[in-house]
């Protein structure tokens, strides 16, 4: 991986941006995103006076124009808002729920078979009822300071205007080619059956006159109004079976975060209907238990215990997350020390262990609960994460999603925005706390987090890949926390991913001898490497009163640090 930047090249007027050594340092704010574009739209908001919230808004739709693919109005996502006045952290969550006409057998076929991944995430059942701009209307009204007409202007002006597809877009729209030409995508992304190219011009007039009715209506031209009007009945002419009511009924919850200690930090992260935040600090803990943080950074040693910490909290997450509105989580057993140490054990330093089986958290609760067998491994979706911080020390910490990149690959016609296809992160089998119920959120690995030391904090990290965000995240807070890495190398440090044994995928940068002892451990590596995540995180140091902002080479992600 480079440590080089995009950022490097727009330094310009007072502002600090990403420096030589891929760290961008701002004394009044910070922005990062996967997107110079998007972040510049951030940053302009915080230079004119806007809140983080507020800037996080304006990415929010500027995203939706820059990176369609990932993120947007179609979708939904976990905005965690640190208010420093009150000294309090919040999450907006505006996860999509089932419409009410979903039931649990609805990814089954008539034999009772799942219905194939690849078909039914693209199709008008998998949509979920879209979150992100109640969430975004939502956090304005608890904590902007700006108007959503005026913080929708900059995604209206890139959208008419026109933007550069970059080596993500295009890549992006290469992979789904064939599922954007079925639908209302296709004169856009593939016209003329040629999928738009890197250096290629994308002008997005639909989208922009859909935010230009968001502009003038409000929210209510989506919820209840004729964007809604028009994505139902795509929808439903898509062999999905959603209602305006579901829109209309659509709500966001305020969510606590899910707190937990380690390293001597305070982290403040995602709780169910996310597995993430959960899954983060029970792998976090179960590597404390075990001394991984003395072990060296490249050696195979740290990759079987990361592999081996990684099988035990999937199983578990398998067999026990879900909706917190529909079933109960044993979150407090999960991360009680006694379970942490009865786990840990089952870790051997020597050898992988074949069969990882979940354990019984519930042990460690009051009450007893449900546990599921079954297990699916979904494919890994893509969105976005990014954050600002602002000069009153407010932070965002927000990832945000349409599920699989262009979600669905179903364009609502007319109105120029994807359909997420988030409810392919339900199971298709019914029976476990992750099957599908009317008005349900499927379960998320998204884990936007913040960590805290001395009750102030010290950093923000999240990131996207589906599951893979779990190994994003704690991977990097390892390697920043732990073995005192500088965030940008903390950020591009090769990470793995596995889920359960036997494989595990790699990114460049894993020596050839720890993949190969780990092989005689029992271990086996994906033939190739590949990316993993895309982590955009700020660590703020307090003595310097200063914030530092880094991104991740896997996209164009740019930090810029505000200094006036
Ligand atoms: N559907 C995924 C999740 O909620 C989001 C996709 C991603 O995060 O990359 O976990």
């Amino acid at each position: 991986m480079t440590v080089e930047s995009p950022a490097k090249s727009m330094k310009r007027d007072g502002q600090d941006l990403t420096a030589g050594d891929g760290i961008a340092t701002g004394k009044t704010g910070m922005v990062v995103t996967a997107h110079p574009l998007a972040s510049k739209v951030g940053a302009d908001v915080l230079r004119n006076g806007g809140n983080a919230v507020d800037a996080a808004v304006a990415i929010q739709f500027a995203l939706n124009v820059v990176e369609p693919m990932m993120s947007g109005i179609g979708g939904g996502g976990f905005m965690m808002v640190y208010n420093a006045d009150r000294r309090q952290v919040s999450i907006v969550d505006s996860r999509e729920r089932a419409p009410m006409s979903a039931h649990p057998r609805m990814f089954l076929d008539e034999n009772g078979k799942e219905i194939p991944f690849s078909v039914r995430a693209h199709e008008g059942y998998a949509v979920g009822v879209p979150g992100t701009l109640k969430g975004l209307d939502v956090a304005l009204n608890r904590w902007g300071t700006r108007s959503l007409e005026e913080l929708i202007d900059p995604a209206i002006r890139l959208a008419e205007k026109g933007v550069r597809v970059n080596r993500t877009l295009a890549r992006s729209i290469a992979e789904n080619q064939e599922w954007l030409s079925r639908t209302a995508a296709r004169d856009l992304f593939v016209p003329d059956g040629k999928p738009l190219q890197e250096g290629d011009w994308l002008v997005q007039r639909d989208l922009a006159r859909t935010f230009r009715l968001i502009k003038a209506r409000g929210i209510d031209a989506f919820y209840g109004g004729p964007i809604g009007k028009a994505l139902v009945k795509e929808v439903n002419k898509r062999n999905g079976a959603m209602a305006l009511s579901d829109l209309v009924r659509y709500e966001v919850t305020m969510d606590k975060p899910l707190w937990g200690s380690l390293h001597g930090v305070k982290v403040a992260t995602m709780p169910p209907p996310s597995s993430g935040g959960v899954a983060v600090l029970h792998i976090l803990k179960l590597l404390e238990q075990v001394d991984a943080k003395d072990v060296d950074l490249r050696s195979a040693e740290k990759y079987h215990l990361f592999a081996e910490a990684m099988h035990l909290a999937y199983a578990d997450r398998a067999a026990y997350l879900g909706d917190p509105e529909f079933v109960d989580v044993p979150i407090k057993g999960m991360l009680d020390s006694r379970y942490i140490a009865e786990r840990a054990a089952l870790i051997n330093r020597e050898q992988a262990n074949k069969d990882v089986k979940p354990g019984d958290p519930w042990k460690y609760e009051k009450e007893k609960g449900m546990r599921s067998n079954v297990w699916e491994d979904h494919e890994n979706g893509q969105t976005t994460h990014f954050t600002v911080a602002d000069r009153w020390g407010n932070l965002v910490s927000y990832t945000t999603t349409i599920e699989q990149e262009f979600g669905t690959g179903i364009m609502v016609p007319g109105y120029g925005f994807f359909l997420n296809n988030e409810l392919t992160d339900f199971d298709a089998k019914p029976g476990g706390p992750n099957e599908v119920r009317p008005n349900k959120r499927p379960r998320s690995s998204m884990a936007p987090t913040i960590i805290f030391q001395n009750g102030k904090p010290l950093m923000t990290v999240g990131s996207p890949g589906g599951a893979t965000i779990i190994a994003s995240v704690y991977q990097v807070i390892f390697n920043k926390l732990g073995k005192g890495l500088d965030l940008k190398q903390a950020i591009e440090e090769p990470r793995i991913y596995s889920a359960r044994y036997p494989t595990i995928r790699w990114e460049k940068g894993v020596p050839d001898q720890a993949r190969e002892e780990l092989t005689r451990m029992g271990h086996r590596f994906e033939s190739e490497p590949t990316e993993i995540g895309n982590v955009n995180a700020i660590w703020i140091d307090w003595r310097k009163k200063r914030y530092y902002g880094a991104g991740d080479s896997s996209r164009d992600s740019t930090a810029i640090g505000l200094n006036r």
